[in-house]
Formats: structure tokens, sequence, C-alpha cells
């Protein structure tokens, strides 16, 4: 299975049949498992083998499915399915550490992952040093002989700087200590990141896998020895696994991943263009454009510019409401990776708990718009952003 091509692996990869050889994978919306005797029960307690189950927060047959199909897309030997991307980012974390550890974490995260970082960890007594991530010097100096990971996000929100993975992944193998990935916004399907140095790569599958908008998610993929031994004792002992509804619903969500994702990017690309040099602009961010300073990185790290694109309006936060309220196609919203186009004013929304100061730090203007391109007609998308710009 392994040796077939990640868009086989997505249709096809991890399904199990039950007795009645059903095409599309079975939704086991069961809580537990039966067994036909006393003494089954007791040794499946003592073992858990291959396909037997014991409780959903444990495992469960759809769940299954999904972790392996996901693993097989990102090349991992395995997964644990998370009920969030936060559960998995939670959980790669602290499964892994203790008190009087040290980790170095990019600074530029996800509002819930600076959360984790700099709020929870420490108050259980680990020592967390924040860098910008996209300056390999500064890696260099925070990792220490006691630094157990590094964690940090491959390509940030909403600015879309990246964290170039083999380079960090050098300096914190020098000391021992693991790669943590929230790849997110580079998504599994242009993710090469196990070949490039990560030790544990962390996907919200409610974004690019779900797709649609329709449930949370999320995986922690890594070594058969690190999931299991890990990451499943911490998960299944605390809750945040995922539920098979939402399993079922992912599974299905990855058969036309790749067909989306790369339909995205092509219009991020396209629209990149045609707003290059506009003149209500003062930038436009897009990965793939040879304008965004890391170009190179996102060529050779991704080999694609991704379906994410930002760009600064000016006139600050009244021109970008006005721009916001004028779209007619793309909608405004919080999610990202969606079949729907959507438009999200960062400073005031989901990165509105930062100070200005720190907004200032990371980039997020009061005219930033992050734009994370759907599978409408890339047309269509143009020109709708166009129009709203003209009202602004
Ligand atoms: C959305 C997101 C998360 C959290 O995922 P949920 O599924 O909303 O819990 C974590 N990291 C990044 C980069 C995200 O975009």
């Amino acid at each position: 299975m392994s040796k077939r091509s990640k868009q086989t692996n997505l249709v096809h990869g991890g399904t199990k049949r039950s007795q009645w050889n059903e095409v599309s994978e079975a939704i086991f919306l069961t809580q537990g498992f039966v067994y036909d005797t006393a003494e089954d029960a007791e040794a499946r307690f003592i073992k858990t083998g291959e396909d037997e189950y014991i409780y959903a927060r444990y495992g469960n047959p759809t769940v299954a499915m999904f972790e392996e199909r996901m693993a097989l897309l990102e090349g991992a030997e395995d997964g644990f399915a998370c009920a969030s991307g936060m559960a998995a980012v939670n959980g790669a974390l602290m499964s892994l550490l203790k008190a009087g550890d040290h980790i170095v974490s990019a600074r530029a995260l996800f509002g819930s992952c600076l959360y984790i970082a700099e709020e929870i960890l420490t108050r259980y007594g680990v020592d967390v040093t924040f860098v910008d991530g996209a300056d390999l010097a500064q890696w260099q100096a925070a990792v220490r002989p006691d630094t157990k990971a590094v964690f940090f996000e491959s390509m940030s929100n909403p600015t879309l700087e990246l964290v170039d993975i083999a380079g960090v992944a050098e300096i914190a193998h020098q000391v021992g200590a693991k790669v943590i990935v929230d790849n997110v916004f580079s998504t599994p399907i242009y993710s090469k990141a196990f070949e490039q140095g990560a030790d544990v790569v962390v996907y919200s599958t409610t974004k690019h896998v779900d797709g649609q908008g329709r449930c949370l998610g999320g995986v922690i993929l890594g070594t058969k020895e690190h999931i299991r031994g890990v990451v499943e004792p911490y998960m299944k002992h605390t809750g945040g696994s995922m539920s098979p509804f939402n399993a079922w619903v992912q599974l299905k969500g990855m058969e036309t991943l790749s067909l989306r994702v790369k339909a995205q990017t092509a219009s991020a690309g396209a629209l990149a263009a045609a707003l290059e040099g506009h003149d209500k602009l003062t930038r436009v961010i897009f990965p793939g454009a040879a304008s965004h300073p890391q170009h190179d990185l996102a060529m050779r790290q991704l080999g694609a510019g991704g379906t994410m694109l930002a760009f600064e309006i000016a006139g600050g936060k009244e021109a970008a409401f006005r721009f916001l309220n004028a779209l007619e196609v793309a909608i405004i919203s919080n999610n990202l990776g969606d079949a729907k186009t959507i438009a999200t004013h960062p400073a005031t929304t989901t990165h509105q708990r930062l100070t200005p100061e720190q907004r200032a730090q990371l980039g997020i203007g009061d005219g930033l718009i992050r734009f994370s391109v759907g599978i409408e007609d890339s047309d269509d998308l143009i020109d709708d952003v166009l129009q709203a710009l003209a009202a602004v």
C-alpha cells in the first residue's frame, strides 16, 4: 500500500471492509465493543491486538482508517487522531514534556498554540524560549543541551512566513531535541516534513482535510514507537480522541483533498498575480510569488505556494472593513482551507487578543486581510476582490 502514490492512498489507503464489503467506508458509531466470553475480555485488556478494540477513546475502526490514511499521506509510520487541531497540538507537547524540560518555540503561533506554549507549559514547569522562526541564528542561540523539543508552524498565520524545517531540524538534532511541526498552512499535500527532519507532524484536519467546514479534527503523526509509546497513552487517558463520526467525514474529505488543494493553490496564484502592484494595496503576500522574501524556501520545502494569501490594504481598519463588506463571493469567517473562499481580518478577530505591539512585531497591520482561497471559479474570485477593492 505505502508504495502507491499519495493520490491513490487518499482514495483507498487504510480502508477496512466489514463482512458486508461496503464500497464507502463504514461509520462505526459505537462507544464500545462486545466480547464473546469473559476470557476474551480479559485477554483483550491484557493485550489489544491489531484490529481489536476496547473503547472509542482508545480506538475505533473508522478512526483507525482515518489514522492510517493520514499516515500514508504524510509518509509517517503511524498517527493518532484527535478531537481537534488543538487536542493534537496539546497532546503532541504534553505527552512528551515534563517539569524541568526546555523547549524552543517560534513566536508566530496560532492563538491557542501560543496559549499552550506561554500559559500551560510554563504553569507545569516547562521552560519556553520564543524565537523569530524564520531566523536560524535565533534557533541556534536558543537550543541548549536540555532542550527536549522545538515547536513551530511551518508557515505562519496570517503573514505566511516560512520556517526552514530542514534548517531547524539540523540545529535541534544537535542537542537531541525532537522537532514538532504544526503543518496546517503547508497542507499534507505539499508537505515533505519527515524527509526534511521533522519527528512529529501535527495537523488541524478541521482545515483542508475536512475542507468543507463541517467538523473539527486533528492528527499527530510520527514513528510507531512514538505514537503508540508516548502519544497514545496520554491521549487515550485524557480524552482528546476523535469521534468516529468526524473521522468518517474527514476520511471522505481526503478522497478529494489533493484535487481541492491543487485547485485552491492555482487560484491563489492567479489572485496574487492579479493583485500584485494594485494601487490600493501596500503589499501582497503569497509564498508562490517571486516577490515573497522566502519564495526559494517555499519552492524547496513545499514546491508550491499553498492555498493562502494575505494583503495589506492602505487605509487601515476602515479600508479593510469596507473591502470585506463589499465582497460578494468570498465570505467573512475565520476557518481556512475550505472549499468556500474565506476572508479574515486578523487584527480584530483571530489576533484580537494580542497587544498592538505584539501584532506589530508579527507584521499584522490594521489593513491586513487573510484570504483562504476556495474552489470557486478563479476569474469570479479575482473579479470579486477587484470590485471590493474598488469600493474602498
Ligand atoms: C486551526 C489551527 C489550529 C487549531 O485547530 P482546531 O482544529 O481549530 O483545534 C492549530 N494550528 C494551526 C496553525 C491552525 O490553523
